[in-house]
């Protein structure tokens, strides 16, 4: 078991005393809050923190980060809180700390392949200190090497999740020597028997091929020497999961894997790189399509180097790496490597803000060309531009940032979306608009009688969401237009004596399609059922010629504000079927209730607006446009506002009086606004709701017959 004294003597070797304090104070903190606390294979808990710090000290990382590595099971595990922490050690430690806890209380296991992109994104996007990260995959690193003493399932799972998120995770971030031993010791639960077959295979080989190694290496060495140019030279077997990566990938046994073993040179400077590439080539053949230039096209995780395979001395293969010493340390440790420790200059790396390690990788890739991809995808990833949120069933949807229920069903399916009537998010009831955080559970609720409202669009965020919103407003607009449409058309055209029944089935509107420069005979009509074209301007064209022009010529109605007085003719009006209909608007200036006289005025793309015949903007409309409607009689199941202005006496509780006797009708009260004069009268105006005429005229009877009251009347804004 490590021991304290262990990790202060490798942190003083590259922190000052005063930050090897702190870690020395962190494991004091935690000794006590561990006390007591076993392991499942019988050692103190402590061991844990101990050996999770360990790998911490060894990639040279700074004092807080080692720090937390003590500490980071405190709050989940003891009685410890953040802000103890946080007092303790400072705002920085917290965080982290803080964020190792959010991510191991996240549940991963059995997610399926597909998402585990999407999940290793979220950690990503979660944790918004790199630092956090490091301390996790040191806390898995430390937890999968300790595996045999878990029951067969949790062993497992855990090997599952590792391989799953965190090996990839440890890849992306260029933490080599940690991904290999997460891959590693994931590969020897999940598959014991391949993982004893090939590290028997590897050691076999490694003990032939010891001196096929180091024969190669004194080769490489004397060729390096004869040019000037130092290096080291490593020869090395490689490691059992890239084995077995190999094997599964093209399908050959263990006896078929040539290039087990990998060489290393490591020089001094770019150009060494390049020369002795040359030099290896000289003197092996290289073979055909098996060179790689790492260094001027780096992997997504930074990687540099030069990768050759060849035809080695004894007719095998044998893989070569060439690099320089600071590619070695980002190859070993990727992003740590930036993140270590560094005496010069520490003080300011530590007041730069959390993501200065970036714009050192940044500045260190300069202008290479696929350096730029890497940067858009991480700092997609840590711009928290997007939020990651779970299904019930625990699968992650990634959303843009402010994303609500209605983006997160439409992330589900369209017709999830399409119906969704309302969502729980962690378990409560939320409004539809509700923005979602990280690590949010969303259940929607649908309904199949429900579907999308326009104002879905004022708060989705998601591309997808919104155009499908608009594609179910486009397409159900446009057939209530249609039928509209042909409604107005056949009212019009009985005036006219145009049949568009039989006019339409001989063809008669193809010639006025065109006239009108649409493409189909839906577009004219969906323009009718706007509004954009009067059906009168499109029957006119069916006409004879002669009669075109009498038609032409017949003087406008323009007294028309009474001329769509109700019509004795049922069959000749509209009727309002459905009040939810798009097309069909009530105006909010008269407020029409059914049993009132009503016209309906054809608005520009709004489809018809419902007015009451006496409404005073009635008489300032297109003549043109207005149209006889009447109720369709299925209305009064719905409530509708009405206006009611009450002048009473300015009295002490009027005002409850009245609302009282509302209350007592049932009927509720949109809103109200109240006027006081100076003659000591009231006048209180008030949007209450109601079902008919008959309704609000019994309860305009009742207010008048208050004692205190005037007078009552209906009114409509101007
Ligand atoms: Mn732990």
């Amino acid at each position: 078991m490590i021991r304290i004294t262990d990790i202060l003597d490798q942190a003083s070797a590259y922190l000052p005393a005063s930050d090897v304090a702190l870690v020395q104070k962190a494991y004091v903190f935690s000794a006590a809050a561990h006390a007591g606390q076993i392991r499942l294979s019988g050692e103190p808990y402590l061991s844990h923190p101990l050996e999770v710090s360990h790998i911490l000290a060894d990639l040279r990382l700074d004092a807080a980060t080692i720090a937390a590595g003590l500490l980071h099971d405190t709050v989940e595990d003891t009685e410890a809180s953040i802000v103890q922490i946080s007092n303790q050690f400072g705002p920085d430690v917290a965080a982290i700390v803080e964020g190792v806890t959010k991510i191991s209380k996240m549940n991963f296991e059995s997610k399926e392949q597909a998402q585990a992109e999407n999940i290793r994104k979220m950690i990503l996007a979660m944790a918004d200190d790199i630092r956090v990260l490091l301390v996790k995959l040191a806390d898995r690193l430390h937890n999968i090497s300790t595996l045999e003493f878990q029951k067969e399932y949790k062993q497992r799972a855990i090997a599952q999740e590792t391989l799953g998120i965190y090996a990839p995770l440890a890849n992306r971030l260029g933490l080599y020597r940690i991904k290999v031993q997460l891959e590693n010791q994931s590969l020897r639960y999940l598959k014991p028997d391949v993982y004893a077959q090939i590290s028997e295979g590897i050691d076999r080989y490694e003990q032939q091929g010891q001196a096929y190694i180091d024969k190669v290496c004194a080769m490489i060495q004397t060729v390096l020497e004869e040019n000037d140019i130092k290096g080291r030279v490593k020869g090395r077997v490689k490691h059992v999961y890239s084995i077995y990566h190999k094997m599964k990938q093209r399908g050959l046994t263990l006896d078929q894997v040539f290039d087990m073993i990998a060489f290393r040179v490591v020089v001094n400077n770019l150009r060494e790189c390049y020369t002795v590439l040359g030099l290896v080539h000289s003197l092996w053949k290289p073979v055909p399509g098996k060179f790689k230039d790492y260094i001027s096209m780096p992997k997504a995780n930074m990687y540099q180097s030069l990768h050759s395979t060849v035809i080695g001395p004894d007719g095998e293969r044998i893989e070569i790496q060439i690099r320089t010493e600071e590619m070695h340390q980002l190859a070993e440790n990727g992003v740590a490597a930036h993140w270590a420790y560094k005496e010069q200059g520490s003080k300011k790396a530590q007041e730069a803000d959390r993501f200065s390690w970036l714009r050192q990788i940044l500045d260190w890739q300069g202008d290479l060309k696929d350096s730029r991809d890497f940067m858009s995808t991480l700092s997609l990833d840590l711009s928290q531009d997007e939020v990651y949120a779970f299904t019930p069933k625990g699968q992650v949807k990634e959303l843009p940032e402010g994303s609500t229920p209605v983006d997160f069903a439409y992330t589900i399916h369209t017709e999830v979306g399409n119906h969704c009537a309302g969502a729980k998010v962690n378990g409560r009831i939320v409004p539809l608009n509700t923005a979602l955080k990280n690590g949010d559970t969303v259940e929607i609720i649908t309904d199949a009688s429900r579907s999308p409202s326009r104002d879905w669009l004022h708060f989705v965020k998601s591309g997808k969401a919104r155009s499908r919103i608009k594609h179910w407003i486009g397409t159900e607009e446009r057939a209530r237009s249609l039928t509209l449409a042909r409604e107005l058309l056949e009212k019009e055209g009985r005036r006219m004596g145009v049949n568009v029944s039989k006019a339409l089935k001989n063809g008669e509107f193809e010639p006025v399609v065109r006239e009108f420069s649409f493409r189909q005979v839906d577009d004219l009509f969906s323009a009718v059922g706007h509004g954009r074209i009067t059906p009168k301007q499109v029957l006119r064209k069916l006409l004879p010629k002669e009669e075109q022009k009498a038609e032409e010529r017949k003087p406008q109605d323009r007294s028309g504000a009474q001329a769509p007085a109700k019509s004795k003719d049922k069959n000749d009006a509209i009727f309002i079927k459905g009040v939810d209909d798009v097309l069909i608007r009530y105006a909010q200036c008269c407020n029409p209730l059914p049993g009132d006289p009503i016209v309906g005025y054809i608005s520009r793309g709004l489809g018809v607006t419902i007015h009451t015949q006496d409404c005073p903007n009635v008489a300032n409309m297109e003549v043109e446009r207005l149209l006889d409607v009447s109720w369709g009689g299925q209305e009064e199941s719905k409530v509708l506002p009405a206006r009611i202005r009450v002048i009473c006496k300015n009295e002490r509780g009027m005002l409850s009086q009245i609302t009282g006797l509302l209350a007592k009708e049932g009927v509720n009260i949109d809103s109200g606004q109240f006027n006081s004069s100076v003659d000591g009268m009231s006048e209180m105006d008030f949007v209450i709701e109601v079902k008919t005429t008959t309704q609000l005229y019994g309860i305009i009877e009742k207010l008048r017959k208050l004692e205190s009251v005037h007078e009552v009347t209906r009114f409509a804004t101007g």
